[in-house]
């Protein structure tokens, strides 16, 4: 079947009323709806909200309620007593199956949440705040917890799992500043995780975990003695060099690449019963499928041992850029559109008109795609709700 989704914040719903917004949007040809269970920091501006357009959100807290018993001591995440409440996850699975819509868990990992766990750690020493390592064992026993409580409760035929991987250097809480100008190869080198499970991996794989850090660390200590080191954000020559002449540091990220791997295998047994589809985004930064690998995500056919289905969010402007993104991932993964959902955004710096956003879907189908997902209803004015219809009937 098609499936036209739609991601959704849960405190839209609280603010729309859940069953009119939920039955609004099936009239506009949405079958299937993506809801945040829990989210990182944030403040947003929601044009349809009367009242406090401007919404801050709580980084970590739950939208939908768990089991304590399922987590270690002090690694429940905090209810949200407005959606507990409002009894969100039941209503809305009420809501959307007398629809025949579909129910996602859009659901955060690693970013920006307030567990006890270990932190990414970089090459200079410095601690990521905004980024759990993947690797950590603690971290990764609360992922299993997390889905396996999502997943046993009977309300959701998906999940959307975002940030189960490295965030990078870039991906911070965004008040960040840096006097340099950093290319992709410096912005590589500051992303590795040095902590100690990271490098006790490493050392399990043979590789010499301390070599490659003290080089990694001398090589970016002597870029910032430039003034405007790398080649920007476009260049990839640099990078690719480096990788190609220290074969060390290629496979410290290789082991990473397996890092990441483990906790999606992780989370596929803790979805094993009852067996939910299980999706994971591509690049969660902005960024193209093919720069995936940055964060820990390898795209080859094995993928799908692993995921049932991958979300590209290809929130770029021009068309071409969407159709080498969709090319790329489904010739680097051996070709299943039926597993791949092109995201796309349909705020105006993404999708300035209709034609665009009609133009790019069209694509994805024409490619054999046949489900996308759409960012987002709270962001959205009611002109562009109202393209729901035409996109879904376009798609469908
Ligand atoms: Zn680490």
């Amino acid at each position: 079947m098609t499936e036209i989704g739609l991601w959704v914040y849960p405190w839209d719903l609280l603010d729309g009323g859940i069953e009119p917004v939920v039955a609004r949007l099936g009239d506009l040809g949405i079958n299937s709806l993506s809801v945040t269970t829990l989210y990182h920091n944030g403040r947003f501006l929601l044009p349809k909200r009367q009242r406090s357009p401007s919404y801050p959100t709580a980084p970590g807290v739950s939208y939908a309620p768990l089991r304590p018993d399922l987590y270690e001591a002090g690694w429940m995440p905090e209810p949200d007593p407005a959606a507990i409440d409002a009894d969100l996850f039941p209503r809305i699975r009420a809501a959307a199956s007398s629809r025949g819509i579909q129910l996602r868990a859009w659901t955060i990992a690693f970013h920006d949440q307030p567990r006890p766990g270990d932190h990414v750690v970089d090459a200079l020493g410095d601690i990521h705040p905004f980024a759990l390592c993947p690797t950590s064992a603690e971290n990764r026993r609360y992922l299993q917890a997390l889905v396996g409580d999502l997943s046993s409760r009977g309300w959701y035929d998906a999940i959307d799992l975002e940030s189960y991987g490295y965030h990078g250097y870039r991906h911070g809480s965004h008040h960040e500043r840096d006097g340099l100008l950093l290319g992709n190869l410096e912005l590589f080198l500051l992303s590795l995780c040095f902590c100690r499970a990271c490098t006790a991996a490493a050392e399990g794989r043979n590789v010499d975990a301390g070599s490659v850090q003290a080089s990694v660390e001398g090589f970016v200590r002597r870029r910032m003695q430039h003034d405007g080191p790398g080649e920007g954000a476009s260049g990839l020559w640099q990078l690719t060099s480096y990788l190609v002449n220290h074969p060390d540091v290629y496979a410290y990220l290789r082991s990473a690449l397996a890092n990441t791997a483990r906790v999606l295998s992780d989370v596929r047994d803790a979805t094993a019963a009852p067996r939910l589809i299980l999706g994971i985004t591509a690049a969660t930064f902005l960024q193209p499928s093919a720069a995936a690998w940055q964060e820990g995500l390898a795209l080859t056919p094995d993928l799908w041992t692993l995921v049932d289905r991958l979300v590209l969010l290809a929130y770029f402007r021009d068309p071409k850029d969407v159709y080498d993104d969709l090319w790329f991932v489904l010739d680097s993964t051996g070709h299943h559109p039926e597993r791949v959902v092109l995201g796309q955004s349909l705020m105006p710096a993404e999708s300035p008109d209709l034609a665009n956003v009609l133009a790019k879907v069209r694509l994805a189908r024409d490619l054999g795609i046949d489900k996308i997902s759409l960012y987002n209803y709270g962001f959205l004015t009611e002109e562009r709700v109202r393209w729901l219809a035409a996109i879904s009937k376009s798609f469908g």
